[in-house]
């Protein structure tokens, strides 16, 4: 494919996310403005990147620290936040922390510490959203919602990171709205001891409407922008 069949495909992946977007915020009486869609560019190359910057897209995000970083350092001067949404090792903070702005997936306390040493290290401070596990510990990642407050308080109490909301993924095969509605829930908690803790993050590909619908603020989306993901050899 050439870059210009490229272009003309991913425009028209966003026009359709967009409309569909905007549908779900007339259906549940929200504004547009204020829902940020994430492109998450897992699987995919920096050109494509670069290409839905050009088209308008202002965030992106990846789940794997050695994809994310070079594909960071490939699109340096382009005016993106970046966003980290995948399980996070302590190990890989130190990398994490220097390129990306908002962590999505912080869902401990241990992780914390280690993301706070490594931003201050850098001279940055990181956005954090606390993850929430709404499948009841099925394996996707979170923090149990018993101990999102805690997890909320110590990010929130770190010198170099600032709570900036929570995020989930739906689980799998289950009711995302009900997922979602949780999610809205446990978020307006945190919101009473933190007011500055204003993102919900939540809704993908399959079920932003669902998300639109229970009041997320951000919406990540891979498939539906890019196309198929083929699997990856690690
Ligand atoms: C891959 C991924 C997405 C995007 O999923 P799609 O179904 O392709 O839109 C969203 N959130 C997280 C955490 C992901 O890993």
């Amino acid at each position: 494919m050439t870059p210009e069949e490229r272009t003309a495909e991913l425009a028209a992946n966003l026009a359709d996310v967009r409309s569909r977007i905007a549908a779900a915020c007339a259906a549940a009486g929200r504004d547009p403005a204020e829902i940020t869609l994430i492109a998450v560019t897992k699987t995919f190359p920096a050109d494509d990147v670069r290409l839905l910057a050009g088209l308008g897209v202002t965030d992106v995000a990846e789940n794997r620290d050695q994809e994310a970083r070079p594909k960071a350092e490939a699109t340096a001067d382009l005016p993106l936040t970046r966003h980290f949404v995948g399980q996070l090792q302590t190990n890989k903070a130190r990398s994490v922390a220097e390129y990306a702005d908002v962590v999505q997936s912080v869902d401990r306390v241990r992780l914390v510490g280690a993301l706070s040493a490594a931003a201050l290290r850098h001279g940055r401070t990181l956005r954090c959203l606390v993850q929430v596990a709404l499948d009841d510990g099925a394996g996707r990642g979170g923090a149990a919602p018993a101990d999102v407050p805690a997890v909320a308080d110590a990010v929130a109490a770190a010198d170099a990171l600032e709570l900036a909301g929570v995020m989930a993924v739906a689980p799998l095969g289950g009711d995302a709205r009900a997922a979602f509605a949780r999610l809205t829930g446990l978020a307006a908690e945190v919101r009473e001891d933190h007011p500055g803790a204003a993102i919900v993050s939540a809704g993908m590909s399959g079920d932003l409407e669902d998300a639109v619908a229970c009041g997320a603020t951000h919406l990540r989306i891979g498939t539906a922008l890019l196309g198929g993901r083929r699997a990856i050899v690690r």
